[in-house]
């Protein structure tokens, strides 16, 4: 039974012809599968529809080869062909009892055409964003209309395709809705540059034409940035409200939110749950129509409070709708505290950057729905009664006892310490991480309620007391731990032998060991943990060098819209930064360092360094156990396996899937050399 305080968010919403049957909204967002693996897709988004968002939205969709993004793969309404990849998830959404909605885009000159090699065009001649260091030509008026044309063939084989909403998109700087909007985009003398209204009137027309061609059945929804926060030469939240208030009523819903990509989907480290509620809490007052707006809600206490403010109307989500596809029926079944909530760290947008499925920290079964079978909230019961024990309670160690005792087997779960999360507990006190705590708490939570699963706190196994215990199944999870030595990618060999004073691994940091002076941060790893140690020792009042062997700080941060932030607040807190710098030697109070590109030696003194290079997994155990595998039926033991960090150290989604995989493979199917269905589009074009 739903808890009364949130009957308002299940109150159905008009939008134009079409009704959403309750307020939550899963706004666009990509996946790395789109148009190249439609299968994948559909059941992507069905489990979204299931779990009871009314409305399911695909990503941008390309409405025409020359706004094509590859090698981005996104949806794709080019031509009448691409109807039936797009009509699986509409009917798939619909047996659910959901809205299906397309965001239409042509992406001008932020569009490719890497593979359709179409001129690019824009408002006006400019340099392309993506693609090859091409440009994109002014449009002329043949070109608008042929634009407009093809925005309207679009929306109409969206309809056909079953769509009940089709999305206009003008935000995140990606669309030529937007870009005529965009002062630096837009040089035109005619009526489509200079004044507000001539920027805006592209927009106002496609809207208009959307609604012409398909408003008599289908909702029009206009996704609209209100503003790209880089001061005049952007969209300003000044003349957004303008634009607001010439096309008020013409939409039957406003999808509102920040531009670009990075500061709409921000990461947590960077901003809290609802922080664009300053930023669009005024469209409500220039129209009648509802407004949808996003900020990582995850709590239906605040979703409320946006709602009853008069701040929103219907709960958009991207990040939280994949980290948790049942959170709407959740809250309508009383089951908040079983919410699966985002961490906000961003690794679902690596698969759109890597042009892979995407992947989900929280959520193992993110878009292994098609291909693995794997559901969201449903797993298959267990098929012996073996007892099984897991050592460690880390991302991988946790998840697998969950999962595992959700199937119903007699689980163990033993902890060394009396803590249980692994290396999320202990990273999640680090600045701007706490919400990361939450793959610990969700699990913890779930694990509390299963009766078949045994937890041992302070309870360090060796592999005498493994073989004693008697398990069927064993799963080493024992996790892993920075290399103090700086061996890594760049280095042939350890650089700094043991022994050497003033070295600590970002692991010391974490149990709490004091920093001083000058800390020189040796970054090899590219991702956020050097950034981290950075603000740590910065907070910590030390000045810091953050050196890297890349030719920029934390650059694989781009793929989790990290790296504009991590770069502004290193700035900010004083961080000083030298790139292309390899690591050659430390002498307990100087750093050497060979230059990448001239060779030249480089010494930076230091009071402290600390490496971040790799991490080394925490085996030992494991070979123990594999040595003694002659007394493994002696124990009753059929399986000793390693997952996780303890494996192979990698991201905490890294974990999560390993413990997730392990225990939906106990006792399943041999599925041979290749674990999971393939897209075979085998039909050869006449
Ligand atoms: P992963 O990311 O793979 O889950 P973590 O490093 O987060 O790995 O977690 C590993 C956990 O295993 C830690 O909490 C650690 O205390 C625990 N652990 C390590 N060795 C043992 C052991 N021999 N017995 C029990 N627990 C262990
Ligand atoms: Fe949230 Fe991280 Fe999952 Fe994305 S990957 S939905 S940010 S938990």
């Amino acid at each position: 039974m739903r808890d009364p305080r949130y009957d308002i968010l299940f109150e159905p919403v008009k939008i134009g012809p079409v009704t959403a049957k309750n307020r939550f909204f899963q706004v666009p967002h990509c996946n790395g599968m789109g148009h190249g693996m439609p299968e994948s897709h559909a059941a992507m988004r069905e489990v979204k529809a299931e779990g009871g968002w009314a409305v399911v939205s695909t990503e941008e969709c390309e409405i025409h080869p020359s706004g094509d993004v590859s090698p981005y793969v996104e949806a794709r309404l080019w031509d009448d062909h691409d109807i039936p990849a797009l009509k699986l998830m509409c009917d798939k959404v619909h047996a659910h009892g959901g809205l299906a909605a397309v965001e239409l885009t042509h992406n001008g000159p932020t569009a490719s055409n890497l593979f359709s090699r179409e001129v690019l065009i824009a408002p006006s001649h400019q340099p392309s964003k993506y693609g090859y260091p091409a440009q994109a030509r002014g449009m002329d008026m043949e070109d608008i209309r042929n634009y407009r044309r093809w925005h309207r063939e679009a929306a109409i084989r969206g309809k056909k395709a079953g769509f009940d909403i089709i999305y206009v998109y003008a935000a995140h700087d990606l669309s030529l809705a937007m870009h005529f909007l965009q002062k630096r985009r837009n040089h035109r003398t005619d009526e489509y540059g200079g004044s507000l209204e001539n920027r805006a009137r592209l927009l106002k027309e496609v809207l208009i034409d959307t609604k012409e061609a398909v408003g008599d059945t289908c909702g029009v929804a206009l996704r609209f940035a209100v503003d790209e926060l880089i001061g005049a030469g952007g969209i300003t939240v000044e003349e957004a409200k303008d634009v607001v208030a010439m096309v008020a009523e013409i939409p039957d819903l406003w999808d509102v939110n920040l531009a670009a990509w990075y500061n709409d989907s921000i990461p947590s480290r960077f901003a809290p749950e609802g922080a664009q509620e300053p930023f669009i809490n005024w469209v409500k007052s220039l129209t009648t129509k509802p407004v949808v707006g996003v900020g990582r809600f995850t709590s239906p206490d605040t979703m409320v409070s946006q709602i009853r403010r008069g701040v929103i109307d219907m709960i958009g989500a991207a990040r939280p709708s994949i980290a948790d596809p049942f959170l709407p029926k959740k809250i309508e079944d009383g089951r908040v505290e079983d919410i699966r909530e985002c961490i906000g760290c961003n690794i679902c947008v690596s698969g759109d950057m890597t042009i892979t499925p995407i992947r989900c920290t929280q959520n193992p079964s993110m878009g292994e729905e098609w291909r693995k079978g794997w559901h969201p909230d449903r797993i298959r019961k267990a098929e012996s009664d073996a007892r099984i024990l897991v050592v460690g309670a880390g991302p991988a160690g946790l998840e697998a006892t969950r999962a595992l005792g959700s199937r119903g087997y007699e689980v163990h779960l033993a902890e060394a310490t009396r803590v249980l999360g692994g290396r999320v507990d202990r990273e999640a006190k680090l600045p701007g991480l706490a919400e990361w705590g939450r793959v610990r708490d969700w699990r913890v939570g779930q694990i509390d309620k299963l009766t078949n699963v045994s937890v041992y706190r302070e309870s360090p196994l060796a592999a005498d007391d493994i073989l004693e215990f008697g398990a069927s199944h064993v799963v080493v999870a024992t996790g892993s731990r920075w290399r103090a030595d700086a061996f890594g990618r760049s280095a042939h060999a350890p650089v700094i032998s043991e022994g050497t004073p003033n070295v600590l691994t970002p692991d010391d940091i974490m149990d709490g060991a004091a920093l001083k002076g000058h800390v020189v941060i040796y970054d090899d790893d590219y991702f956020y943990m050097a950034s981290v140690m950075a603000e740590v020792a910065a907070k910590a009042g030390c000045s810091v060098t953050l050196v890297t062997s890349d030719d920029t700080v934390a650059s694989w941060s781009s793929n989790t819209l990290d790296y504009r932030h991590i770069m502004k607040r290193l700035h900010k807190v004083g961080v000083k930064m030298l790139p292309s710098l390899s690591l050659t030697g430390w002498d307990g109070a100087k750093a050497a360092f060979e230059h990448s590109w001239s060779g030249a030696e480089e010494v930076v003194s230091g009071d402290i360094i600390i490496p971040v290079t790799m991490r080394l997994p925490n085996d030992g155990l494991y070979l123990d156990l594999k040595a003694r595998a002659a007394d493994w039926a002696d124990a009753g033991i059929a399986s000793v396996k390693v997952i996780g960090d303890a494996e192979a150290p990698g991201l905490i989604a890294h974990a999560v899937y390993a413990g997730h995989r392990y225990a939906q493979e106990l006792d399943g199917p041999d599925r041979g050399e290749v674990k999971f269905r393939r897209h075979l589009h085998t039909a050869v074009t006449p």
